[in-house]
């Protein structure tokens, strides 16, 4: 419980943050803003996946970034080319740190390039498949990939190219896969849209196209894991010590070929819950691989998805394995978060971030003693907020219905469901989740605020009003952040720290976040603005 006689009342911190709006937008606002009550029977209803308020400053990025830049973005061998204009081409360019590590050297590896047809004027006015045409065939006889993308953006939605005739055409023509998103910036309310539409391609495009079985006993996808500042490198030792085969991640160095085997595998595992439980689904209705939420974000939570995993596949000797593995890391990570503990014990961070790290990373600060006292996402919907339970009251709205629905069916010869009804009874019945996922909410504390697309403004009213330690965010918020005074920690691209995920990466966040909240250096930053609060001119002109 948020202890009153040291923090702000949230009722009044929530009227605050929405009394200079105008009272259409603060009606919508009041909505995205409420208190948290973790218990399922009084949970606040959270208004999610809405529009934003033209002319407010969201943190959002477009549909296009959600799809070029999240899902294929870390994808080391699919040549991904942006049909659009080049500054789009940029935005998804690598800025989230995606690492990837290609078998040898020699191997193909496209992520330190960017591949744009780069319109032009004459480009809208007379349409640009021909240049697409050009430039798929330009990007095959220079590289020989064994896949290419092509992402859509505003300008070819506007004035309709049709680039899924391109890719079929350029198929046909060139021998090898070639597909299409139709992900323009537009096309939902924020980059969540771009997650759906890049899940819907992979599943049609790629998934399946492998049926090469593997022999270990034990197979997973990681769903929802983009090896940021090398996380995957550390899930793939850890998961290999305990001796899981990983198939594929969806997309954390990943591969064309892995994508195209990942159907072969027992259990999806998902850690971002927004971005691709669509994949995981449609896994399950076509192949009968069951998919359960994990998180790999904290020493805690690293070990309870572990043994997770292992009650899964319910073997005694991996069981085992797996509390070895564990006893082992832990014993490292005591180490240092005691002493870490006892100089961030009681310090307070926000996190707004992401469909998921915002909820993740609230592990990590519990484990160092500190208190998150705000948190939302940028594109999350409900469920992700206050869990599955509520997806037959989630409202469709215009924006879901823009984006395509596959009806996905049992492969007729492919379907084959891991585990029996009995067994997945017997293990509902030990506690073992199936498809679900508890939501950010039920595991914050009551009366925390959670704030859905929190906008600038809004920002910089909790941090005056509060004056947390560190404050969560991306690169449009980290130096807005920073002039007041407060440290700002990147989550999407993790500045150039990292990695965070799984023992080890735990271990490297309580030590960034020991330098960060223990630093002096943010009580000498004065901004401009608050040592001259007034800015005053003088026409050049008379
Ligand atoms: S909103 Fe449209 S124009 Fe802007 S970056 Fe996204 S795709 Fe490009």
């Amino acid at each position: 419980m948020i202890d009153k006689a040291r923090f702000p009342v949230p009722a009044e911190v929530k009227e605050e943050l929405i009394k200079k709006y105008p009272s259409k937008v603060a009606r919508k606002r009041t909505k995205q803003i409420v208190i948290n009550h973790p218990d399922p029977e009084s949970m606040p209803e959270i208004g999610a996946n809405v529009r934003t308020v033209p002319g407010i400053i969201t943190q959002r990025g477009c549909t296009y970034a959600g799809c070029k830049g999240v899902v294929l973005g870390p994808t080391r061998d699919i040549l991904n080319i942006t049909h659009g204009p080049i500054g789009c081409g940029f935005y998804s360019w690598l800025t989230r740190r995606n690492q990837t590590r290609p078998p040898e050297e020699t191997d193909e590896n496209f992520m330190t390039y960017c591949f744009s047809t780069d319109m032009q004027e004459d480009d809208i006015v007379f349409g640009g498949e021909k240049k697409l045409k050009q430039a798929v065939q330009e990007a095959f006889d220079i590289f020989h990939p064994k896949a290419i993308g092509i992402f859509s953006t505003c300008p070819v939605g506007l004035i309709g190219d049709d680039v899924h005739a391109v890719a079929r055409e350029m198929k046909e023509k060139l021998g090898i896969n070639v597909f299409g998103f139709s992900c323009e910036g537009y096309k939902g309310v924020s980059q969540s849209a771009g997650h759906h539409i890049a899940n819907n391609q992979l599943f049609k495009h790629v998934i399946g196209n492998d049926d090469t079985p593997h022999p270990e006993k034990f197979k997973i996808n990681l769903l929802g894991e983009y090896n940021i500042g090398g996380d995957a490198f550390v899930l793939e030792d850890l998961l290999e010590r305990c001796g899981i085969k990983l198939v594929a991640t969806f997309s954390g160095n990943s591969s064309y070929d892995a994508f195209a085997n990942s159907h072969t595998a027992d259990l999806n595992a998902i850690m971002c819950h927004r971005s691709i439980n669509y994949v995981a689904e449609m896994m399950e209705e076509k192949y009968g691989i069951p998919w359960i939420k994990v998180n790999f974000i904290g020493a805690e939570s690293s070990a309870k998805s572990l043994r997770k995993i292992a009650a899964y596949f319910e073997d005694a000797e991996l069981m085992e394995r797996v509390e070895q593995v564990i006893a082992e890391e832990m014993a490292k990570v005591e180490e240092v978060r005691s002493e870490i503990r006892s100089r961030c014990e009681g310090k307070t961070a926000m996190l707004f971030v992401g469909g998921s790290r915002a909820h993740h990373y609230q592990d990590l600060f519990r484990e160092i003693g500190m208190k998150v006292v705000a948190a939302g996402y940028e594109f999350a919907h409900r469920d992700d907020y206050e869990g599955r339970r509520v997806l037959p009251n989630i409202k469709v709205d215009a924006d879901s219905r823009n984006i395509e629905q596959l009806t996905v069916e049992p492969d007729p010869e492919r379907y084959r469901p891991r585990k029996t009804e009995a067994e997945r009874q017997r293990l509902k019945e030990q506690g073992f989740e199936f498809s679900d996922y508890e939501g950010m909410m039920s595991e914050m504390e009551r009366e925390s605020l959670v704030i859905d697309d929190i906008s600038h403004y809004e920002s910089e009213k909790l941090i005056e009003i509060y004056k947390p330690a560190v404050f969560c965010a991306g690169i449009k918020e980290k130096y807005a952040v920073q002039k007041m005074g407060v440290p700002c920690k990147q989550l999407h691209s993790y500045d150039y720290g990292g990695p965070y995920a799984g023992f080890e990466g735990a271990i490297n966040f309580y030590k960034e976040i020991d330098r960060l909240v223990n630093s002096k250096i943010w009580g000498y930053i004065q901004a401009p603005w608050q040592k001259n609060p007034e800015i005053t001119a003088t026409y050049a002109v008379k």
